[in-house]
């Protein structure tokens, strides 16, 4: 059996019940086998495989709050710190009630690799909670953020471990976490990114991974020789990655006609007003529902009760198509569908949110296929930024900031098709992006012993 095909089987084994772990490291070991073959002795020998894909830390803990009604609750909360190879412990924490050790782990692991493709020094980890913010509260929320960061205080820093937001925490939960870190630990420092424009924030950082999708985006289609400009699009989400997405892709003179949330989807034929969503979303924190409200034209679809899929979102005729929900919200049958449609490129905003078929199919049909870690990476990237900024005590203009994000989205897309025609796979991004991102790690792993 060959080094990859045997770890895979142990990784299986040791981590039967993380399904979305299993999935992320098949899916990066699978691109990674021309790479190992070519090393495979050297690699062997210093269990390179086994140790890239053992998180260096995993914290457990308990998270004890009190809701409007004096009742004690009680949550769990995580931190995986995976790799600290080329920097500091870097990734989002997600709050939200299906978060499991698995899924922060199949996370984590893929942040170590889009981090290191951003060029920038962070190392991978990931965190959250499985707490629920929907319909809480303000005091509910700031009281379920300071017991969460009692406990994590003690495992993070500046020069530690820099952890962000993700799904449902956003710039309220980064603020009272930053509040009270800075409370248990008396220091005024950079430990969170994603912070308050008045505390520490970057500028464009809340634009940076929708923006970063759609810079990623054009260069992937420029280098195939296609325009995006004219082209209609699919998205799905409509949060912090979805609107931006939506507002980027209307300046360079795409049409995006759909967007989703947990319940139900939107059509607007005219192009989503991105703007009308940020008043629903982000404002008024309600359902996408509203929407046809302020547009007559769209047409709203609610979901059956528990359905965890865009399906109807991947049924509507368009060029590209850019997943922004959350993982495995893309199947073989979407993917049919997108093709027989004649989708151009699919562009994921979220992480894995195409599962390994549908992946595999758009790539046998010739669409062009960007994977998250490499098209999202631009959220991470200028958290790393806002990390530069706080070391230096400035702040860079909005102008600035998104200059950088954009150089940096340009050469990960080079970065992953360079290293994908290196091994022979031209256009073949999920590879390139794989490799890019592991060998950068690996050679920093191997040049620091065995640690
Ligand atoms: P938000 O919490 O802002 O928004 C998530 C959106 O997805 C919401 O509109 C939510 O709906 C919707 N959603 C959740 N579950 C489903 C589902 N099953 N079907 C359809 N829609 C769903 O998160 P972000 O926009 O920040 O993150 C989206 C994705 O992008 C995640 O995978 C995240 O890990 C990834 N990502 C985010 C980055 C960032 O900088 N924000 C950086 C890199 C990756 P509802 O409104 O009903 O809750």
């Amino acid at each position: 059996m060959s080094y990859v095909d045997e770890v895979l089987e142990l990784v299986k084994e040791k981590n039967a019940s993380e399904p979305l772990f299993i999935q992320a490291v098949t899916e990066v070991f699978e691109s990674l086998k021309p790479v190992i073959e070519a090393n495979e002795a050297l690699y062997r020998r210093e269990a390179i495989l086994e140790r890239i894909t053992e998180p260096e830390r995993q914290i457990k803990f308990r998270v004890p709050w009190v809701d409007d009604n004096g009742q004690v609750r009680v949550n769990t909360g995580y931190r995986v710190q995976f790799n600290s190879a080329i920097g500091p412990y870097k990734g989002g924490l997600r709050l939200d009630k299906s978060v499991t050790l698995g899924m922060l782990k199949f996370l984590g692991f893929e942040q170590v690799f889009k981090n290191a493709l951003t060029t920038l020094p962070m190392g991978g980890g990931k965190g959250g909670c499985d707490f629920d913010p929907k319909g809480k509260s303000d005091r509910e929320i700031m009281a379920f953020c300071q017991s969460f960061m009692t406990e994590l205080c003690k495992h993070i820093g500046a020069d530690t471990d820099v952890p962000a937001g993700d799904l449902g925490t956003g710039g309220r939960e980064i603020g009272y976490m930053f509040g009270q870190y800075k409370r248990l630990k008396n220091v005024y420092e950079g430990v969170l990114t994603g912070k308050g424009l008045t505390f520490g924030g970057s500028l464009a950082r809340t634009e940076a991974t929708g923006y970063g999708l759609l810079y990623f985006t054009k260069e992937m289609l420029a280098c195939n020789g296609i325009d995006i400009a004219g082209k209609t699009a699919a998205v799905s989400g409509s949060g912090n990655v979805a609107i931006y997405a939506i507002q980027k892709a209307e300046q360079m003179g795409a049409k995006v006609v759909t967007c989703s949330d947990r319940k139900g989807w939107i059509y607007d034929p005219e192009g989503v007003d991105y703007k009308i969503l940020k008043d629903i979303k982000e404002v008024k924190r309600t359902s996408l529902a509203e929407y046809v409200n302020y547009r007559p034209n769209a047409k709203y679809t609610a979901k059956a009760e528990g359905d965890n899929m865009d399906h109807g979102v991947w049924t509507v005729k368009v060029d590209l198509a850019l997943p922004c929900g959350r993982e495995n919200t893309i199947d073989l049958e979407d993917a049919k569908n997108l093709v027989a449609n004649g989708v151009t490129a699919v562009a994921e905003g979220a992480n894995m949110p195409t599962n390994l078929e549908a992946t595999k199919y758009f790539q046998e049909n010739g669409v062009l296929f960007a994977p998250g870690k490499a098209s999202n990476a631009g959220g991470v990237a200028t958290s790393g930024l806002e990390m530069s900024q706080n070391s230096e005590r400035l702040s860079w203009s909005f102008e600035e900031v998104d200059a950088k994000l954009h150089d940096i989205m340009v050469s990960i897309f080079h970065a992953a098709d360079d290293a994908a025609k290196k091994y022979g796979m031209e256009g073949n991004y999920v590879a390139g992006a794989n490799i890019a991102g592991f060998e950068k790690v690996v050679n920093a792993m191997l040049a620091q012993g065995v640690c």
